[in-house]
């Protein structure tokens, strides 16, 4: 399909489809077989914009916006999804925090590192009580003359053990659920900071993921963003852009499916045929790239709407749970035209397989994505047609 492309726009997507191509697929099978993270790809990913993508240019980012970033995202997570989810909760969750609830010291100091990739960011919001109900929180904050100091631990953070600027949400009133959260900045080197267990995962092996463990943990003043009470609000408006990147994965991931599918399908006979002659895989490939153009839309229209400056919930909900589902159907549909090969490591569909069954589970379930959507409209009737 024509999605008619600015030329800065084609120019951005062929940057982004070069490095993966390439740099990024030199290393992306031994990182995502033997569990390790790629420091050095971060650092050329820094070198070429894509960790400031949506950062003005003063504090070193190229500004390129949220549809930009979604394209890139895009290609990243073809070769490589533990990329794409570091690099979409880099911008999306992190810059995207700082840039718009940072002082003005706070954003100068932070950014052009984070924009530079000379240090990476994570996000910590959930907690072993507090996954899809953040208003369960229970990581406190105690403010101490100049300083907070900071309790609880925090789970599932990708990142977590890398990144040098961690934003942490964590309560600030014990009395008032929803509002009484506040967003801090922490850097590793924080006096009471520690990583705690690096979880196992069954996929997404690129990507580390890790608990974070905060025991008396001094956090300057400064580093609180905006004010207290405010960290619901940060909270959701991060995960707003957030969920477009993870969608944006989701095309990557669906992307690299399809291609496998047609591919392999192309050479594989049985009963003296190509499979791909069969109409049953035919049809198989008629709904997995419909899935796919469908997807596209969604998730290009949400970045740009975003980039409009325009109130995207609901159709980044929409965007994320239309990719994610799509994306696990497409990548199961592959693995069926693989047959038994495609159930081995000696084949890509292996560990797409493996990667897209976090995305229904993070920035926001499936469910969560319905509840949001289900909210959004059901406004948007009382407002028009009240009772
Ligand atoms: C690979 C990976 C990376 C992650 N990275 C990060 C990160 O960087 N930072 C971070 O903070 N977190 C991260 N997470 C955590 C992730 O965001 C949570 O796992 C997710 O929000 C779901 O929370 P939970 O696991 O506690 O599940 P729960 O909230 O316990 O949900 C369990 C099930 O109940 C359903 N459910 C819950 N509430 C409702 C409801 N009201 N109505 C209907 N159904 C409901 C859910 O949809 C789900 O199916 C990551 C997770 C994974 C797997």
């Amino acid at each position: 399909m024509n999605y008619q492309l600015s030329e800065e726009e084609r120019m951005l997507q062929k940057t982004a489809e070069d490095f993966a191509n390439k740099s990024l697929a030199a290393v992306a099978v031994e990182s995502n077989e033997r569990g390790e993270f790629q420091e050095d790809i971060y650092k050329q990913l820094g070198e070429l914009g894509f960790l400031g993508m949506t950062l003005p240019e003063k504090y070193g980012g190229v500004d390129f916006g949220n549809f930009c970033l979604a394209l890139s995202i895009e290609q990243i997570s073809r070769v490589c999804a533990s990329t794409a989810v570091a690099i979409s909760v880099h911008n999306s969750l992190v810059n995207w925090v700082i840039l718009n609830f940072g002082s003005d010291e706070i954003r100068e100091k932070y950014l052009p590192m984070l924009a530079s990739g000379e240090t990476l960011g994570a996000y910590a919001l959930t907690e072993s009580n507090a996954g899809s109900d953040i208003g369960s929180i229970q990581t406190s904050a105690v403010r101490k003359g100049d300083n907070y100091i900071l309790n609880g631990s925090k789970l599932f953070v990708s990142t977590g053990d890398k990144a040098g600027v961690v934003i942490v949400f964590a309560r600030t009133d014990p009395e008032n659920r929803n509002q009484g959260l506040a967003a801090f900045i922490v850097e590793p080197d924080f006096p009471g900071f520690s990583i705690g267990k690096v979880e196992k995962k069954m996929g997404l092996k690129a990507s580390s993921t890790v608990e974070l463990v905060f025991e008396d943990c001094v956090v300057p003043v400064a580093n609180l963003l905006a004010e207290e009470g405010k960290g619901m609000e940060i909270a959701l408006g991060g995960l707003d852009g957030g969920r477009i990147g993870i969608a944006s994965q989701a095309l990557g991931i669906s992307q690299a499916a399809l291609d496998e599918a047609i591919r392999f399908a192309r050479e594989r006979k049985q009963f003296g045929t190509r499979i791909i002659d069969f109409q049953s895989t035919r049809w198989k490939i008629a709904d997995m790239v419909t899935k796919l153009e469908a997807s596209r839309l969604l998730v290009y229209a949400a970045a740009k709407s975003r980039d409009r400056g325009e109130v995207t919930t609901k159709l980044t909900s929409m965007a994320k749970l239309f990719s994610t589902r799509a994306a696990n159907e497409i990548v199961n549909d592959s693995l069926q035209i693989h047959g038994g090969v495609g159930y081995t490591s000696e084949f890509l569909i292996e560990r797409l397989y493996r990667d897209v069954r976090a995305l229904e589970i993070y920035e926001g379930t499936s469910e969560i994505q319905k509840m949001v959507i289900s909210r959004e409209i059901i406004k948007e009737y009382d407002r028009i047609f009240p009772e």
